[in-house]
C-alpha cells in the first residue's frame, strides 16, 4: 500500500492551532492587549465594534517592529520573548509562544501597521486567514496597531458558535478590566461602537479600582499589605457589607498577570468567615508578586492557571493578611492566637447592645378560634431536655401535624401513638388527642424552614418552597410582561443606584421590559440610573440586588439556551423574590403558596426546570413500614 501520511499544509495546521489560542474576540483583546504590554507602551487604545464580531483594534505607543520583525511576528513559534527553554523560568514578558498572530491571522483579516521611532516610515502589513495579501512602506505614528476583522471569517462553525453581542462584549470588557487592573501605570481607553466605555488615566491601584468600577468603590475598600520572604501582597478587598452576589469583582494578579485560583479564592473566603451573608462573594483585587522561579505559568494555554511550588505556604500568607487588614479597619475582631477562637464575640454580635429580654405575645392568639396558631419561630422544636425553661407547647403541635395523613387513614398505629408522651409535659396531653383537633383544619406543615408538607388524598406532598414560589411569581411576572400592564408602588424618596458602564449596557437593553414589571426610571444615564417605582411586591431594599442579579444572569446567560431577554428577566427577578430556604412561614402563607402553585399552568417544575414537589402514597409509607 502507498504511504498515506502528509504533512499539513501551514495554513490549515494554523487554523487548527489557532482553535486552542482564539476561542471568542475576548482571547484576541487579551493577545493583543498583552503583545502592547510587553511592547513597553504606557498608552494602549481598544476599539471594538459590534462586540468584536466586526473589529476588534489595539493601538499602542510601544517600541513597534522592523520591516522584517512585522513579517515574521505572523509565523509561528515566532517571538522576541524567549531564546531558549531556560528562559520560560525567569519569565517577566506576557507572552513568551509567538503563537498568538499567526493564529489570529490564520483566521481574520488583519492589518498590521508598525513603527519604530528611529525610523521615518513604517511597515503596514495585510493578511487574510495566513496569506499575505500586502505589504508596503507607510506613514504611521510610533507603535503598533493591529486591526482584526471578520474574525472566523473561514471557520462558519466558529462563527455562528458565538453567543450574543452582550455575552461576548462582557468577555471582552472582563478581559480588559484583568489587563487595565494589572498595570495601573499604563493609559488605557475602550470604545465600543463609537462610544467611549472606558477612560482610564495613568494613576495609582486604589484609583484604578474606583475608575473602572465606580466612585462607590472607592469607600468600601480596605488595603491589604504584607510582606515576607517568599510573598509580597498588595491591594485591596472590599468591605463585607458590600459584597456582591456575583464573583465579578475577584481579581488575583500574580506577578502582573490575572490568574484564577480557587485555592487561593478559598484563603480569602476564610479570612471572610462569619462576615458574609449566605451567598454573597467578598470583593478583592490583589497583587501577589513571587518569584517568577517559584511559579509554572506554563501548564494552561490560556494561561490563567498557575501552579505554585508552595501553595500551603502562600495560602496561610495570604489569609492572615486579610484577616489582618480586616481587623486593622475595625471590620472583624483582630484574630489572637493564643485565644480560643470560641471566645470571640461573634461579628454580628459586636456591636449590638445587650437588651432586656422581652416576653413574646401572640397578637394573633384569639381564644374562641379553633385552630391553633402555629409558631412562627423556629429552632425550638427540638428542645428535648426536660427541665428546659423555654419550652414551648405550639411545636408539639408541629410533630403531630406530621402524623395528619396516618391518622385520617385511621392506621392501626393510633393506639401507638395515644400512648406517647412528652417527658417535660406535666398534663397528660396525648399527641393523639391533639392531633385530632388538627386533623380537619391543619393541612400544610413547613420543616426545617425549607419544604411544606401537604397531605393528599393518596398520601402526602413535600413541596420545595423556594422552587414553588419561584414557578408562581414567574407566571405573575410573564403575564405582566407580555401583557405589558403593570402596577407599581411610588417610591418616597427617588432611589439612586450606579453601574459599571457594561452594566449599564445590560440595563439598557431590558429598560423596557423592567418599566413593563413596574420599575420607573426618571434617569437612565451611563453611569446609573434613578427610579421613583417599583413593582408591587418589590422592597426597596432589594431593587438593588434584583438589579445585580439580573444583570450577572445576563452576562451569564446558558449557551444554547433559546434567549429571549423577557423571559431571562421573569425568571431572574422570580429567583430574586421568591421565599428563600430557611424563610419560616405562617399557616396561612403556606396553604396560600400550595393553592398558587396549583393554579399555575406548569406546576411541577420551578422555572429552571426543576421539580417543585414529590410525592409519596400511602402504600410507600407502608412497604417502608414492613
Ligand atoms: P508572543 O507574544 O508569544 O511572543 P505573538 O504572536 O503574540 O507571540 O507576537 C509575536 C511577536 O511579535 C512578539 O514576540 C513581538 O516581538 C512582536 N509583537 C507583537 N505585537 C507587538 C506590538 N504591539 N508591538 C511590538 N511588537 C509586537
Ligand atoms: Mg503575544
Amino acid at each position: 500500500m502507498a504511504d498515506i501520511i502528509q504533512l499539513l499544509p501551514d495554513h490549515v495546521a494554523n487554523q487548527i492551532a489557532a482553535g486552542e489560542v482564539v476561542q471568542r474576540p475576548a482571547s484576541v483583546v487579551k493577545e493583543l492587549l498583552e503583545n502592547s504590554i510587553d511592547a513597553g507602551a504606557y498608552s494602549i487604545k481598544l476599539i471594538i465594534k459590534d462586540a468584536g464580531k466586526t473589529l476588534i483594534q489595539v493601538i499602542d505607543n510601544g517600541k513597534g517592529m522592523s520591516a522584517t520583525d512585522a513579517r515574521l511576528s505572523f509565523e509561528r513559534h515566532a517571538t522576541s520573548k524567549i531564546r531558549s527553554a531556560e528562559d520560560l523560568f525567569s519569565l517577566n514578558t506576557k507572552g513568551f509562544r509567538g503563537e498568538a498572530l499567526a493564529s489570529i491571522a490564520a483566521i481574520a483579516h488583519v492589518e498590521l501597521k508598525t513603527k519604530q521611532d528611529q525610523d521615518e516610515l513604517g511597515t503596514v502589513i495585510e493578511i487574510e486567514g495566513s496569506e499575505i495579501k500586502n505589504q508596503e512602506v507607510t506613514v504611521t505614528p510610533t507603535g503598533t496597531s493591529l486591526c482584526v476583522k471578520h474574525l472566523f471569517f473561514n471557520i462558519p462553525a466558529r462563527r455562528n458558535f458565538l453567543k450574543s453581542n452582550n455575552v461576548e462584549l462582557r468577555h471582552i470588557v472582563d478581559e480588559f478590566h484583568r489587563v487595565a487592573l494589572a498595570h495601573p501605570d499604563i493609559e488605557f481607553l475602550m470604545y465600543h461602537n463609537g462610544s467611549e466605555s472606558f477612560n482610564l488615566p495613568k494613576s495609582n491601584y486604589r484609583q484604578r479600582v474606583v475608575n473602572i468600577f465606580g466612585n462607590k468603590t472607592n469607600e468600601k475598600l480596605v488595603p491589604v499589605v504584607e510582606e515576607t520572604e517568599v510573598l509580597k501582597i498588595s491591594g485591596f478587598v472590599g468591605k463585607p457589607e458590600f459584597a456582591k452576589r456575583t464573583r465579578t469583582e475577584q481579581f488575583f494578579f500574580v506577578n502582573n498577570r490575572f490568574i484564577k485560583s480557587p485555592y487561593l479564592n478559598h484563603a480569602i473566603n476564610s479570612a471572610f468567615e462569619g462576615l458574609m451573608k449566605d451567598g454573597s462573594h467578598p470583593s478583592y483585587f490583589l497583587n501577589l508578586t513571587v518569584d517568577p522561579k517559584s511559579i509554572d505559568i506554563n501548564i494552561h494555554p490560556t494561561k490563567t492557571e498557575i501552579k505554585f511550588d508552595d501553595e500551603h505556604t502562600l495560602y496561610a500568607i495570604l489569609r492572615a493578611a486579610v484577616k489582618h487588614s480586616l481587623g486593622q479597619f475595625n471590620i472583624a475582631p483582630v484574630l489572637d492566637f493564643d485565644r480560643d477562637r470560641n471566645l470571640d464575640t461573634p461579628y454580628d454580635f459586636e456591636n449590638k447592645r445587650a437588651s432586656t429580654p422581652t416576653v413574646e405575645v401572640d397578637r394573633s392568639f384569639n381564644p374562641f378560634q379553633e385552630e391553633r396558631v402555629q409558631s412562627r419561630s423556629s429552632g425550638s422544636s427540638s428542645s428535648s431536655s426536660s427541665s428546659s425553661s423555654n419550652y414551648r407547647k405550639e411545636p408539639a403541635s408541629q410533630w403531630e401535624s406530621l402524623y395528619v395523613g396516618l391518622e385520617s387513614k385511621g392506621t392501626k398505629t393510633e393506639n401507638n401513638f395515644s400512648e406517647v408522651q412528652f417527658e417535660s409535659q406535666p398534663e397528660n396531653t396525648s399527641l393523639f388527642d391533639d392531633g385530632k383537633q388538627v386533623e380537619t383544619k391543619q393541612r400544610t406543615y413547613q420543616f426545617h424552614n425549607k419544604y411544606i408538607i401537604s397531605t393528599i388524598k393518596s398520601g402526602m406532598m413535600i413541596l420545595d418552597q423556594h422552587r414553588a414560589h419561584q414557578r408562581v411569581l414567574y407566571e405573575g411576572l410573564l403575564k405582566h410582561l407580555t401583557v405589558k400592564e403593570s402596577v407599581s408602588q411610588q417610591l418616597l424618596f427617588p432611589l439612586s443606584l450606579e453601574f459599571s458602564s457594561s452594566e449599564m449596557e445590560i440595563l439598557e437593553n431590558l429598560k423596557e421590559d423592567l418599566e413593563h414589571t413596574g420599575f420607573i426610571f426618571t434617569s437612565f444615564t451611563e453611569v446609573g440610573i434613578e427610579i421613583t417605582g417599583v413593582p408591587i411586591n418589590v422592597p426597596e431594599s432589594e431593587v438593588s440586588i434584583i438589579l445585580e442579579q439580573l444583570i450577572s444572569d445576563v452576562e451569564q446567560e446558558v449557551p444554547d439556551s433559546h434567549f429571549s431577554a423577557t423571559d431571562l428577566l421573569a425568571k431572574s427577578m422570580a429567583k430574586s423574590l421568591a421565599i428563600k430556604t430557611g424563610q419560616s412561614l405562617s399557616r396561612l402563607e403556606q396553604e396560600h403558596l400550595v393553592n398558587s402553585l396549583f393554579a399555575c399552568k406548569e406546576p411541577t417544575v420551578s422555572p429552571t426546570n426543576k421539580v417543585t414537589f414529590i410525592t409519596m402514597s400511602v402504600d410507600d409509607f407502608d412497604k417502608k413500614f414492613i
